[in-house]
């Protein structure tokens, strides 16, 4: 006989010894350089040492092992769309594991469907668009990837990206990954991938014929150092591909979901692309990934059985989505970010040694006039500032959009010196 689900079971008793996650990693009882050694004796060695061992973040505060204070102006990569432990997401992330944690997709739930309804929503889509759900962004692209292949056919094969693209790391995503040093290690790759020139209209007409299965774009390419495409350039995709039959198929994982002051970076274009891929900030900092497929047409290229996934779209993962996007649609965040990023990114062109600023909202990228990045990142870190190199002469800054005036300008004015320590540690 079915249970009244208003009247749950007591929960069982507590499991004895630990309370925390603090306590069962016994967070207290070593010292970041400690923790580190243990990190290189256990973890696999892809990423290098990392640059500090975190415990405890709020708003765009983090605190390492040894109780140093950071303002964290890359927000995990452009991740924590409202910083950290935002009571909000939190409270919502921690009732619904409370209620109903993971299902499988032989299920489905009322958060999966309201994500769903309001991504479509928030991205203008058409009638028929419809949504695919992923842990990550490579995830998501994986789906997009076999959507472009489903489009494909005799003498329809190729898929265009461009040089300078990132769409992640696992074969097929890897695959549509323009860098070299990330590729040759693990070919052969899914084929039919080309790269033509970043930003070039011309040779984009040149490349898009009826050979042409999709094209990958991102509207502002972030790994490369936040370049974006130059005015127009995706209206010529659009045309382009329209005309040829491929589909134009729009990486906003890392540029979507507020990041650079609307909800889409691509939003202003004035096109409808085919597929759009988010990531990064949709979960607020907790992993989740999706595709949207613009149109019946395009939606119905992947059918029952031709793809799928275990985690992807569970009750948690799109609750804290749809806490995320509820808080910064209610609470003046893309707001927020357009303002202190035009702030930051005037304040920035204005800083000695600073040649170029680039970037929308809270996306930003700057040149120096030297290869002096990856030394201001640890100069940045030891004057409690979390930035990121993505090139040797390139820094980019991703904070949670809640970035305040007030942490913008800490930053700029601490700046000048950060960059006088880097210039005297490359010397
Ligand atoms: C980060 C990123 C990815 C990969 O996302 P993961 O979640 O790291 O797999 C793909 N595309 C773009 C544009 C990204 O910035």
């Amino acid at each position: 006989m079915p249970t009244d689900p208003g009247q749950p079971k007591p929960a069982p008793a507590e499991t004895p010894g630990a309370a925390t996650a603090a306590e069962l990693a016994h967070v207290g009882e070593a010292s970041g350089a400690q923790w580190l050694q243990r990190y290189s004796s256990s973890l696999m060695g892809v990423f290098g040492t990392p640059q500090r061992v975190l415990v405890r973040g709020a708003g765009c505060l983090v605190w390492d092992a040894d109780g140093k204070e950071y303002l964290d102006l890359l927000g995990g990569i452009a991740v924590n769309a409202l910083g950290h432990a935002h009571p909000f997401v939190t409270s919502v992330i921690s009732s619904q594991l409370a209620t109903l944690g993971h299902v499988s997709n032989f299920f489905t739930s009322p958060t999966q469907i309201a994500l769903a309804e309001k991504l479509l929503q928030l991205a203008g889509a058409p009638a028929g668009s419809k949504v695919f759900f992923a842990n990550s962004g490579t995830e998501a692209n994986e789906a997009a990837f076999k959507l472009a292949r489903r489009n494909s056919g005799p003498g329809r094969t190729r898929i265009i990206a461009l040089e300078g693209a990132f769409h992640g790391r696992t074969m097929g995503a890897l695959a549509l990954t323009a860098k070299e040093a990330y590729r040759t290690p693990f070919e052969p790759l899914p084929g039919g991938v080309v790269h033509i020139p970043f930003g070039d209209v011309e040779a984009l007409r040149a490349a898009v014929d009826d050979t042409v299965a999709a094209v990958f774009l991102e509207p502002i390419q972030g790994e490369a150092g936040v370049r974006p495409l130059p005015e127009g350039y995706l209206r010529a995709a659009r045309e382009a591909t329209t005309a040829a039959g491929a589909l134009l198929i729009l990486d906003e994982v890392q540029t979507g979901i507020g990041r650079t002051g609307k909800w889409l970076a691509s939003a202003d274009a004035g096109i409808v692309p085919d597929a759009v891929t988010l990531a990064k900030g949709l979960g607020g900092g907790f992993p989740i990934g999706a595709l949207i497929t613009y149109g019946e047409q395009t939606s119905h290229l992947l059918t029952a059985g031709q793809h799928g996934t275990t985690f992807g779209g569970n009750p948690v993962a799109t609750a804290a989505a749809l806490a995320t996007l509820h808080a910064i649609e209610s609470q003046g965040v893309m707001e927020n970010a357009r303002r202190v990023g035009e702030q930051l990114r005037t304040a920035l062109a204005a800083v000695d040694h600073v040649t170029e600023v680039r970037g929308e909202g809270l996306l930003i990228g700057f040149d120096l006039d030297a290869d002096m990045a990856p030394a201001a990142v640890n100069a940045a870190l030891d004057a409690g500032f979390i930035i990121n190199a993505p090139g040797p002469r390139t820094i980019r800054l991703a904070p949670p959009l809640i970035l305040t005036s007030a942490q913008a300008d800490q930053f700029v004015q601490a700046l000048p010196n950060i960059l006088a320590t880097a210039i005297g540690a490359i010397e």
